[in-house]
């Protein structure tokens, strides 16, 4: 092994495991460059309580930051923890580049959450404004109730809806039943399963554990 790959390789243990990012992987983007702060050396994010992962630094681009903003020299990979999850992760320079250069976004927009976790608040975020257009629509059909109970019931699997909801998934399909097709029957089905599921899993499972 070369001397840089076995330096490569400690710097590497130093750091816990990673959320991989789907660009960037699990490994810090070493380049080599690690400048020091000084006069007209900036930063684009930084940290009050650790320093940044060494010599991971890319040179930014000050003509692409807008003009009011403080401009940034460097940006380094930084380490963080997810606050959904709690796991570490890192934020890139190169995510940070594109966060400051071509989305616009301040330096007091941290980045807080892993990718999967951002993900799962995105799918989230849809499920919710969904659930609220569904709600709006009038005449609900057989399809929009079923919809609506699936919403609703995404929701409850994923900790954002309180388990009370479920009372509302099961009226939902009760009232639907007497209407259901060909092509509804095996969703309703699939719906019932789900709420059950969610009702009693967590029963069920200790059930099975206490007769061992
Ligand atoms: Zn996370």
């Amino acid at each position: 092994m070369s001397a840089s790959r076995k330096q490569r390789a400690r710097r590497a243990q130093d750091l816990p495991d990673l959320v991989p990012h789907p660009r960037y992987g699990a490994q810090p983007q070493y380049t080599g460059l690690h400048p020091a702060e000084a006069v007209g050396v900036w930063f684009g994010w930084r940290d009050r309580d650790q320093p940044p992962i060494p010599r991971t630094a890319i040179p930014a681009n000050p003509a692409r930051q807008r003009p009011a903003t403080i401009p940034a020299t460097h940006y380094f990979d930084r380490l963080r923890h997810c606050r959904d999850c709690g796991l570490a992760f890192l934020f890139h320079a190169r995510e940070q580049q594109h966060w400051y250069e071509e989305l616009g976004f301040g330096l007091d927009a941290d980045c807080v959450r892993c990718v999967p976790c951002r993900k799962q608040q995105q799918r989230l975020a849809r499920l919710r404004r969904r659930y609220e257009s569904l709600l709006r629509e009038s005449p609900a059909t057989p399809h929009t109730m079923l919809d609506l109970a699936d919403c609703s019931l995404a929701l409850v699997e994923a900790g954002a809806f309180h388990r009370r909801r479920l009372e509302q998934v099961r009226n939902l399909l009760k009232q639907v039943r007497p209407r259901l097709g060909p092509r509804t029957a095996p969703l309703h089905r699939d719906l019932w399963l789900r709420v059950l599921a969610a009702e009693g899993g967590a029963t069920l499972v200790s059930g099975v554990m206490s007769q061992k």
